[in-house]
Order: C-alpha cells, then structure tokens, then sequence
C-alpha cells in the first residue's frame, strides 16, 4: 500500500477504535482531509480513496485546487463523477472581501468568528440565493493571539447569527491551544462540549445545529471522546 492510502487507513482505524471505546458511532462524525498542505496529485489520490469532505484553509489556493479538479472532470467522465461527490470545507480565518469568491465554491464555512463577516456572508448569500452553513469559531483555548469569538461572547453572538435570514448556524468549530499537554487540550474541547450543549439547549438556532468541529491531527482522539462530529486532519494523512 502506497504512504497516503496506509495512513489514511490508520487515521480511519483511529477513529473506530477511539468510538468503540467511548460508545459513539463512528458514522456520527465526518472526517474532513485538509489538504492546504498537499499537492494535486495527493488531493485527487484522496479524493479517490473516498473522501468526499475535504478542507482547506485559504480561499485563493481553494480557488486553483477546485478549478484544477474541474478541468480534470472535463477531460475525464469517471473523474467528473467522483469530483462532484467532493464537499468543500471553508477551515481558515476569512476576510470579507473574499465571501463572495468562496460561496461560489464552498457553502460550508468553519470559521465564522464576528458579527460583521457573518453580515457579510448573509447578505451576499442573499444575492447567490442561497443558504450556506456556516460554524461560530469558538476561542476555547483562551489564548489572545487566537482567532475565534470568546467564550464568554459566544452565546450572544450566536443569537444574532440565528436571526440572519441566509445562514445556518450549524455548530461550533474550536482549535485546542498548541501545547503537548494533554490537559490543557482537554480543558478546550471541554469547555467547547459544554457551550454546544448550552446553545443546543437553549435553542437558539434551530435543529440544525449538530456539529462540533474540533481535532487535528495531534488532538483528534481526545477530540472524539469529547464529542466532536467533524474532526479535520491533514498532516496525518499527508505527512
Ligand atoms: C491545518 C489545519 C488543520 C489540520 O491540521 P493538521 O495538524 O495538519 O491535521 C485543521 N484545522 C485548521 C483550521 C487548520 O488550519
């Protein structure tokens, strides 16, 4: 077997066992293969091996990635095929003067972290006609230099995002703080765990409001006993 495959195969074994030991279904969470550090050919082997949700976290290298695959599909009935089952992950830090270019791309958008991007991306869903889901980025770490809302203003801001007539707020997204401590990592998705359930149970935004995005390729496990539902992983895969 070739490295990709061999890895993607233990990340996939990772995740049943880690589910078998904390009674979840592993059909509860959604891996999304982050390929911002990959190239074209690693992005088509994935997408080949089945991977149908993949992340990426600049909008420009989104752009060249999805137009390549297309070209691709062009060429090829079977690629085109097999592309077009492939759901796009907004992961990184977004600017609003690229919303309009990523929501012809991509209506899945994990890092949604300000009252004002969310206003951008309702208003120019509006135009497209269209509904995208979106997820609040939650600053769980409580690191300052961290992109995502803080905890303590999570709930107000997810109050105002479940008002915006072309957005579904369809959960949180958290990125544990960049330490070995496991505890620490612990904490995070903890805390994240805990304001999920409050929104969910409060709710505010309605029933699809289901997803925790949380774990990358060090902390996924720990993510999975936490309850997250989509984890994203790229250097595991590609490294
Ligand atoms: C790069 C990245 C990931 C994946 O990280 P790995 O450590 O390579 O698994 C996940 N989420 C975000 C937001 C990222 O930027």
């Amino acid at each position: 077997m070739n490295k990709i495959a061999d890895n993607l195969k233990k990340v996939r074994d990772n995740i049943e066992e880690t589910c078998a030991k904390c009674a979840r279904s592993s059909s509860e969470i959604t891996l999304v293969v982050v390929v911002k550090s990959a190239n074209f050919e690693q992005i088509k082997e994935v997408i080949n091996l089945g991977c149908d949700h993949l992340g990426e976290n600049r909008v420009q290298h989104l752009k060249i990635v999805t137009d390549d695959l297309s070209a691709l599909a062009g060429q090829n009935p079977e690629q085109a095929s097999i592309c077009s089952k492939v759901n796009w992950h907004m992961i990184g830090h977004l600017q609003r003067n690229k919303v309009r270019q990523l929501l012809r791309i991509s209506e899945f958008i994990h890092s949604v972290d300000t009252l004002r991007l969310a206003e951008e991306i309702s208003k120019t869903a509006s135009r497209l006609d269209i509904c995208p889901s979106i997820l609040m980025e939650v600053n769980c770490s409580q690191e300052p230099q961290k992109h995502g809302v803080p905890v303590g203003a999570a709930i107000h801001l997810a109050e105002q995002i479940a008002t915006m007539p072309n957005i579904k707020l369809a959960g949180l997204m958290t990125m544990a703080p960049l330490t070995l401590d496991k505890d620490l990592v612990k904490a995070a998705f903890g805390r994240a765990k805990e304001l999920f359930e409050e929104i969910q149970g409060e709710k505010i935004a309605g029933a699809h409001f289901k997803h925790l995005s949380m774990g990358m390729s060090q902390d996924y496990q720990i993510a999975i006993e936490h309850g997250a539902t989509i984890l994203r992983i790229g250097s595991a895969i590609f490294a």
